[in-house]
């Protein structure tokens, strides 16, 4: 049985993608692409970008994609994401993106994940774990709601290493791999199985997503 048809919502119609966020635009876009699915961002559409106000990835995710779809009226796609660190407690965790000040400077963003570390003496690999998460909410603009969360583990290095991404990308090393998500193309991090492995927190997410609430055409 799948999960469509356990009372899931298929997203058959436009969809907007509630993000600001060039780098998370071009992922969910691409990620949408083999589903049929005409996407338009919520900037395209000059949206205004709610006060992410909640206390957990999966409220801001909520906030954004309602805002959207009641805004738009139509089925609206949001992400919020960000880093976890277990040796932080948590953080930058919700507070990821506002690490990185007005400017957006994640370079400055992971200086300072890593000078927290050094504080706290973090040195080895298993004193420098961390998640990436991800929430997913796709809201229609009757109230419905359809919530997903995908996560995944692995190391923080420093230097950073990599040019590719965004964020935070340079400096996680996922389980299993030597190299950081900066040093990996947008294929390797997120391309769903079969043709991909569905490594990053936002595909992991996707795959639980697109198995409720996507035909493939
Ligand atoms: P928000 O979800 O818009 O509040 O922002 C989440 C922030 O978390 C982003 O601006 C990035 O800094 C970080 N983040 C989320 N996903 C990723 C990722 O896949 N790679 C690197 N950084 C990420």
């Amino acid at each position: 049985m799948t999960l469509a048809m356990l009372g899931h919502r298929l997203i058959t119609d436009r969809l907007v993608i509630a993000t600001h966020n060039p780098g998370k635009l071009v992922e969910m876009r691409e990620m949408l692409v083999p589903y049929g699915i005409d996407a338009v961002s919520a900037a395209k559409l000059g949206l205004p970008e709610p006060e992410e106000t909640g206390a957990s990835f999966a409220e801001n995710a909520r906030i954004k994609a309602v805002a959207a779809a009641k805004t738009s009226g139509l089925a609206a796609f949001a992400d919020d994401s960000g880093l976890v660190v277990e040796a932080l407690g948590g953080a930058p965790g919700i507070y990821s993106a506002r690490w990185a000040g007005p400017e957006k400077d994640f370079a400055a963003a992971m200086q300072k994940v890593e000078t927290a570390l050094q504080e706290r003496k973090a040195e080895t690999p298993e004193q420098r774990r961390a998640q990436f998460v991800s929430a997913l909410c796709v809201a229609w603009p009757d109230g419905h709601l359809e919530e997903f969360e995908g996560r995944v583990s692995g190391t923080l290095v420093w230097p950073p290493r990599g040019t590719r991404g965004f964020g935070y990308d340079p400096m996680f090393q996922p389980d299993g791999f030597e190299r950081t998500f900066g040093e990996m193309s947008n294929e390797e991090k997120n391309l769903l199985p079969p043709r991909g492995r569905g490594l990053s927190h936002r595909a992991r997410a996707f795959l639980k997503l697109a198995e409720a609430c996507l035909a493939r055409p």
